[in-house]
């Protein structure tokens, strides 16, 4: 059967791409409509994840209609074309997991499945249930920054602790910036640490089905008694149960339940309690009782980590400095398409066997960089920087060499040489008909002062703040 879905790809797309993705793959098990199949890398598990799950779903549903879904794991040190069912049965060989020790830890914690399910896990610590766990998001890969190192140090405090410091601790920030991470790392560590604790991990929604089908097969006992003796509860994407009365109603009593009794509860939520619209006001009150850490937009640096670290875990591929600071600079918007934005150039190199340049880069991303221009205008931050300093637009661009509206100036001309593809004669014009020297002398006088100036530091990332959002 794996092999009549491997001659169906074959037959489907060209040689090079068969060769390159499909056939390193191997058949792990069919397991309840899941096809389970094993890549040898966690680059080629991500990338055939992101850009061929549906082909192959495909491809499976065509040749046994009883398979519904797919999942890849990574499973280093096999052969390729295995006959089906003999691979492995425990997923302990998952080298995705965290590191060695902590894979004891956690053994019982994973199976390979549909990520998105409920599912019952059992360990030695007793019953789970909970959402699966995704094996890299632990806290030795998350990078730490200004803009979220208050949630990552609370984070670990939960992880690393069994009193309860701060109850609920509630994570908030904007898409794509780390908040499911954090969770997960959160239990990974607390597994691993103390194995006898109940963790439970799920998203809002996942809450909020197996709350409704407790409802519909009459069993509200055990799904209350289920989420009152867990040791830490954490429920990811609060806002998705906003206008959904009774869901709303039973997270109230589990919540108080959990909190009356000093095991601790973890929240995340796309924004903060006060602004959740659509829950309850004594809920949202009762969020804010412990420690609200809020997940700001990434800056410059942390993007750089970031891209640093990634790039350091696929050591078969060079990639040029130049390139990583690009992309941090320009790929703004969240950390997800920064990721995505670097596997898709690790993906080519390794296709066309070259190093990663600038060049390529450009020519690859050329749709992702366009959708990241942030199209910030000169005008646009002639205005904003006049704001902040609270001078008058109209001084920012006069010829007054004071200082309190000629550093400010100069500020402007450096975010419009960074922020915009504006040459420097043209910035010039835009500031009341400067000579391109002068703006080019303030751009580098701002870069310098950059280093010793603390103060005049904050500023600028505070406005390139203002613009990246
Ligand atoms: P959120 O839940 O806030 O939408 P995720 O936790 O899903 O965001 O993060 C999106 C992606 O970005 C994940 O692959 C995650 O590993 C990565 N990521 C986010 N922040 C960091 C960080 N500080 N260091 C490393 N990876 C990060
Ligand atoms: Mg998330």
């Amino acid at each position: 059967q794996w092999s009549r879905v491997l001659e169906r790809l074959k037959t489907e797309c060209e040689e090079g791409v068969f060769n390159s993705w499909f056939k390193p793959l191997a058949l792990v098990n069919v397991d309840e409509g899941c096809a389970v199949m094993a890549a040898p890398t966690r680059f080629m598990r991500n990338w055939l994840q992101s850009n061929y799950a549906e082909r192959i779903r495909q491809a499976w549903s065509k040749e046994n209609p009883d398979v519904t879904d797919i999942s890849i794991i990574v499973l280093s040190g096999f052969k390729s074309a295995e006959p089906q069912g003999t691979l492995l049965d425990n997923d302990e060989q998952d080298e995705a997991r965290p590191s060695a020790s902590e894979r004891k830890q956690t053994a019982a914690g994973r199976k390979p499945k549909a990520s998105g399910e409920t599912r019952v896990v059992q360990n030695n610590s007793g019953t789970e249930f909970g959402a699966p766990l995704d094996p890299r998001f632990t806290f030795d890969s998350f990078v730490v920054g200004k803009s979220n190192e208050l949630a990552y140090a609370a984070a670990r405090r939960v992880a690393e602790n069994t009193a309860v410091h701060f109850n609920p601790l509630f994570l908030h920030g904007g898409v794509g910036l780390g908040k499911t991470h954090l969770m997960h790392a959160i239990a990974w560590a607390n597994k691993q640490m103390f194995p006898e604790r109940r963790v439970l991990y799920l998203s809002a929604e996942q809450f909020m089905y197996q709350f409704i089908s407790s409802i519909r097969f009459k069993d509200t006992m055990s799904f209350k008694q289920k989420f009152r003796s867990v040791d830490l509860l954490m429920i990811d994407d609060l806002q998705f149960i906003a206008n959904k009365e009774s869901t709303q109603e039973e997270f109230f009593h589990t919540f108080n339940a959990l909190i009356d009794h000093h095991h601790q509860v973890v929240i995340s939520a796309d924004r903060s309690p006060t602004d959740l619209e659509g829950i309850e006001e004594r809920i949202r009150s009762r969020l804010g009782w412990g420690l609200v850490a809020d997940i700001h937009p990434t800056d410059y640096e942390l993007r750089l980590g970031i891209l640093q670290q990634k790039a350091n875990s696929v050591p078969e591929v060079e990639i040029q400095t130049e390139v990583l600071e690009f992309l941090a600079k320009r790929i703004t918007s969240n950390v997800r398409e920064l990721e995505g934005a670097l596997n898709r150039m690790v993906a080519h190199a390794t296709l066309i066997g070259r190093p990663i340049t600038m060049e390529m880069t450009q020519e690859v991303l050329q749709d992702l960089l366009r959708a990241n221009d942030r199209r910030v205008t000169i005008d646009e931050i002639q205005r904003r920087v006049a704001d902040y300093f609270n001078i008058r637009l109209s001084d920012l661009l006069s010829s007054r060499r004071a200082r309190q509206v000629a550093r400010p100036r100069q500020i402007a001309m450096y975010l419009a040489k960074e922020m915009t593809s504006k040459s420097l004669p043209e910035i010039g014009r835009k500031f009341g008909g400067r000579d391109h020297t002068t703006v080019m002398h303030a751009v580098k006088r701002i870069d310098e002062l950059r280093q010793t100036d603390s103060v005049l530091e904050e500023d600028i990332l505070h406005l390139e703040r203002i613009f990246s959002t």
